[in-house]
């Protein structure tokens, strides 16, 4: 069971992303499960005492472990302009106009209007299909399509319409600071060093939205945990998380709650909308569904060897999912992946994490079934959707969402069929 996770932070926040180079911290966007789930599982075995000398640790403690252990995970969060909105990292379909990028006035409310976002994946699934399209890679305006990188927030419209979009932008400062002579605890001269961290905006707060995953009795466990030692900050937990906290960043508050109402249209009702038509209509290819999973954080997937693996195809989803529909098929000409490395700082260990390459978050994997594996696909859709893919699962890693409305939303050829005759007849040619 997903509940929904809202971060509060106020002041600085520093997420760090690798070691710092030439003195320099570079910071990410986002908090990674990982993050979050340390933080709050390192005040919990401070303030029981489980890290003190000779302590027992968190081993044999069964609130400990239905609270942090197996069959919870603790998902990435990513910021948005407050907690009423779902955010989310672009999938690397999308693309938008060279020269004025960016949503359209329309869908952004405020900022200088882009020329819309445009979506590659239904196109690309009408040519597994076997239907051609009108697409050629330029806007309305004439200028070229480029990849449209960033972070994303949807929510209901108003009176129950289809979502609303807005793009993320998230404020960044570097911080310089002196560094401090161990010895003679006075500034150590020549050293000084930089942070990279992410900012409130005007208001003062930075929002952080996503999930956690995992049963009504292990959320109570986790609830009792953090109330006996994290003290009350608004309607959360106050917790202090990412790197720099001696120096006063990353002060939080973390809540958890029941998930309000359905942010996303019904499985079935998301793979129906994937389905390859022809102008009138028809499905294009009857014998076999299409659906897409995109990805909200890494996901890993090995082979036999041990090796990272960016083509997710049936056999090597074979140890990590229960319902695999037969037949499965991968489409990598439809889908869109992207690597990224990932380390970090294990804080309820105080060790390092070790380096893995893994698929990045906002990657699009494409697949079809026979037709006739309709209740597989959506098992499989399903327990994606419920248990997250692949390894670090745990950590929030292997989130994905099926059939995701925004590829319909932004869909690229919706544009063409809905028209702008005057200007259409030289993008067609
Ligand atoms: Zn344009």
């Amino acid at each position: 069971m997903r509940w929904r996770v809202v971060l509060r932070v106020e002041g600085p926040l520093l997420m760090g992303s690798g070691p710092a180079a030439q003195m320099v911290q570079l910071g990410r966007d986002f908090v990674p499960g990982s993050a979050w789930r340390g933080a709050l599982a390192d005040a919990v075995l401070r303030h029981f005492g489980a890290k003190a000398p000779g302590a027992a640790g968190a081993k044999s403690w069964p609130a400990f472990e239905a609270a942090f252990g197996a069959g919870v995970r603790f998902g990435f969060l990513y910021p948005g302009p407050d907690p009423t909105w779902d955010s989310f990292p672009l999938p690397l379909t999308v693309y938008s106009c060279k020269a004025a990028p960016g949503l359209a006035e329309r869908e952004a409310g405020s900022g200088s209007p882009g020329h819309g976002l445009r979506d590659m994946l239904l196109v690309r699934l009408r040519r597994c299909a076997g239907l051609g399209t009108g697409r050629a890679g330029r806007c309305r305006c004439g200028e070229r399509l480029e990849r449209r990188r960033g972070l994303a927030a949807r929510k209901a419209g108003p009176d129950g319409d289809g979502p609303i979009y807005r793009e993320v932008k998230v404020a960044r400062r570097l911080m310089v600071r002196v560094g401090l002579d161990r010895r003679t605890e006075t500034a150590a001269e020549g050293i000084l060093y930089a942070l990279d961290a992410a900012v409130p905006g005007p208001d003062g707060i930075l929002c952080f939205t996503g999930g956690w995953w995992g049963d009504r009795e292990r959320l109570e466990a986790l609830q009792d945990l953090l109330e006996a030692a994290c003290p009350p900050a608004g309607e959360g937990r106050a917790v202090r998380l990412g790197t720099a906290r001696a120096r006063g960043l990353g002060k939080a508050a973390v809540e958890i709650r029941a998930l309000p109402g359905a942010p996303l249209p019904s499985l079935e009702h998301r793979l129906e909308a994937f389905q390859p038509r022809r102008p009138s209509g028809e499905p294009a290819d009857p014998r076999h569904l299409y659906f897409s999973l995109t990805l909200r954080s890494p996901l890993l997937v090995r082979d036999r060897t041990g090796a990272a693996c960016g083509r997710p195809e049936r056999a090597l989803l074979e140890p990590y999912a229960e319902n695999l529909p037969a037949d499965l098929e991968f489409l990598p000409e439809a889908s869109a992946v992207e690597w990224e490395t990932w380390d970090g700082w294990a804080m309820a260990w105080g060790l390092p994490r070790p380096l893995v390459t893994a698929l990045a978050p906002g990657s699009v994997l494409a697949y079809r079934a026979p037709a006739t594996e309709r209740e597989a696909v959506l098992a499989f859709l399903r327990e994606v959707e419920d248990r997250g893919l692949g390894e670090r699962t745990a950590q929030g890693w292997g989130e994905a969402v099926a059939c995701d409305p925004l590829h319909v939303t932004f869909d690229v050829d919706k544009e063409v069929s809905e028209g702008c005759p005057a200007r259409c007849s030289s993008r067609t040619s």
